[in-house]
């Protein structure tokens, strides 16, 4: 193991995350399935990486109730369903970074998913390849912004300034997806939050 890796276990751990660190994504679904059979009602966070690697498939088809917003048709329609994700019982998301300090970086526009990281869903899982692992949380807070929003960004053909200069300006634009950034610097009620991190480089 990469002892920046150990390291951000070790550190996570101390601020009262659980932790689980795999080298295989089939090891990570065998975690998922325990999860899956203690808990029903479950809902997503938007993840590259939960797609790339297909684990949302896995626990669409192998999970209890689907709190879902894609098939929602209306803009109405999905913030309720984000609305009542924070009340499902497990929420599976990636972390936009992870400080080997032990903290996760995260930035959002609506805000649904940090607000479920926060607080609401009885467990949240955290799914991320150690790709994501920086070496501080301003490097952390960097890496959201300079790799992930970005990325998204251009993703989804946005107008914002990073899109232009290939780079964040830390703008104040309408289209921004930059609105709310959360660092979270610890879990509670301890254990809450769980970090599943794995070997690999996918997500942004
Ligand atoms: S330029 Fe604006 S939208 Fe783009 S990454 Fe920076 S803050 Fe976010």
């Amino acid at each position: 193991m990469d002892r920046i890796v150990e390291k951000t276990i070790i550190n996570l751990q101390k601020h009262y995350f659980e932790v689980y660190y795999y080298k295989t994504l089939e090891e990570v679904k065998e975690k998922i399935k325990e999860y899956l059979q203690i808990y029903q009602s479950f809902a997503f966070g938007g993840s590259t990486t939960l797609v790339q690697t297909k684990l949302k498939d896995f626990i669409i088809e192998n999970g209890g109730k689907y709190i879902e917003r894609e098939s929602q048709k209306g803009e109405l329609e999905k913030i309720e369903s984000e609305r009542a994700a924070l009340l499902c019982d497990i929420y599976f998301m990636s972390s936009n970074a992870i400080a080997s300090t032990g903290a996760l970086i995260n930035i959002d526009k609506r805000g649904n998913r940090v607000a479920s990281l926060i607080f609401g869903p009885k467990k949240v899982v955290i799914i991320a390849s150690t790709n994501k692992i920086t070496k501080d949380i301003d490097s952390g807070i960097e890496r959201a912004k300079n790799i992930a929003a970005y990325l998204n960004c251009k993703r989804f053909n946005l107008q914002t300034p990073c899109v232009y200069l290939n780079k964040c300006v830390d703008c104040e634009h309408p289209d921004s997806i930059c609105y709310t950034t959360v660092i979270t610097k610890m879990s509670f009620p301890h254990k809450r939050i769980s970090v599943i991190l794995f070997d690999g480089n996918y997500g942004f």
